[in-house]
């Protein structure tokens, strides 16, 4: 399936009372644009982008652009809409769904992303939205002063955010209905007046606009207040007896020795120790509970397999792999010209770039049950990062309406 995400980053910031168009302004270290661009590059079912920005700064989008994914980086018209219909004209042929997102919400997260894009498959059209928490009235003016004049019962009420995403031809007919002048602050609003079925789901309230100067210190003290909690370390240790008869195995890797790690399942002491450490830095247990030795099904498991799944569990509690740094305790062979291709199977299973998992090896200087031969061990420390509130917090299945 191919999705393409339309980023619209044609703002002129006039609000926020700064020169600088709002997306380059800057929340935590990150601009606005490299935050929403890092969620789009991390929802992994997004196959590509379209950047829709003002004319005079497609030159400066470039400089966040990472070559993640295939980028377009086009130029925009006076509004919005105008943008995002000049955006969709760049959209590949091929593009089965396309998501529409406003670069102004930097704290959009793969798991809305991908949230919103399930429901369009399903329905057709759908869009990221919270409940409205306040109650809601409806004023008239008189004489320059507001009154109410009716209170909309607050559970019909829903704030619509973005990402939005739609079936290629659904989001063709809005745009059509745009170009013969329908006028509307978003795509869905034109999808609508087409006639479609919008769908809601659950959006995030974290996933809020930067629009105002409030709106930017707010959103940096999101960025303060969460800074802290996002990081997480894990650490991993693990050790078998070395028996002879057995492959050595490590991150997948058949090491020639004349002996191998017994146990249950290929005894691969690397990726236990780096499984232990993932698992623990996200608060998820250890590898003896999600795969018990009593269990047949994993009788002889590739230890790569029980990484990826202690990855995924590790992914649905939103929590994404920063880095991983393993120590491997052995007296013989030396592992050297193992190293690379054991730090890439440990970074393909990972779903990281190799740069960021690092393999080193020791020996025991002959002392203890390692340093004579008869065992092998591991060590390994794991960085993890939330990018998502989890499973725990949200359930992903539900939906607004
Ligand atoms: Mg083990």
């Amino acid at each position: 399936m191919h999705v393409t995400a339309i980023i619209a980053a044609a703002g002129s910031g006039s609000r926020m009372g700064s020169a600088l168009p709002k997306q380059f302004l800057e929340v935590g270290g990150l601009s606005i644009l490299q935050r929403t661009l890092n969620a789009f590059y991390e929802a992994e079912r997004i196959t590509d982008m379209v950047v829709v920005t003002r004319p005079q700064a497609v030159e400066e989008v470039w400089r966040f652009i990472k070559p993640l994914k295939q980028m377009v980086v086009v130029a925009g018209g006076e509004t919005r809409q105008e943008s995002v219909a000049l955006g969709f004209a760049h959209v590949p042929f091929k593009a089965d769904y396309v998501i529409v997102h406003d670069a102004a919400r930097p704290f959009v997260t793969p798991a809305v992303i991908h949230r919103t894009l399930d429901a369009a498959i399903e329905s057709g059209a759908a869009i990221a939205a919270v409940p409205s928490r306040d109650t809601v009235k409806e004023v008239t003016t008189v004489g320059g002063r507001r009154f109410v004049s009716r209170t909309v019962p607050r559970d019909e009420i829903y704030l619509a955010q973005t990402p939005q995403a739609f079936r290629r031809d659904i989001l063709a007919q809005a745009i059509e209905l745009g170009k013969r002048g329908a006028v509307a602050t978003d795509e869905s609003a034109l999808a609508e007046l087409a006639g479609r079925q919008v769908r809601l789901v659950e959006g995030d309230p974290c996933n809020l606009k930067v629009t105002t100067e409030s709106d930017l210190a707010f959103a940096r003290g999101i960025i303060g207040e969460i800074g802290a909690s996002l990081i997480r370390t894990g650490t991993g240790y693990d050790l078998h007896r070395l028996v002879l008869d057995r492959p050595l195995i490590l991150g997948g890797v058949r090491i020639e020795s004349d002996r191998g790690a017994l146990g249950h399942s290929d005894a691969d002491v690397a990726c236990h120790a780096v499984t232990d450490a993932i698992l623990g830095a996200a608060g998820q247990g250890d590898i003896g509970e999600l795969f018990p030795d009593t269990d047949p099904q994993w009788k002889d498991a590739p230890s790569l397999d029980l990484l990826r799944s202690a990855v995924a569990r590790v992914r649905e509690h939103g929590f994404a792999v920063e880095n991983v740094d393993v120590v491997i305790v052995l007296e013989r062979p030396k592992l050297a010209p193992y190293r690379r291709r054991i730090e890439g199977n440990i970074a393909n299973a990972l779903g990281v770039d190799v740069t960021r998992v690092s393999v080193k090896a020791k020996t025991n200087e002959g002392v203890d049950a390692i340093g004579r031969g008869e065992a092998i061990a591991a060590h390994a420390v794991a960085l993890v990062r939330r990018v998502a509130p989890g499973r725990q917090m949200i359930d992903p299945g539900s939906t607004a309406h």
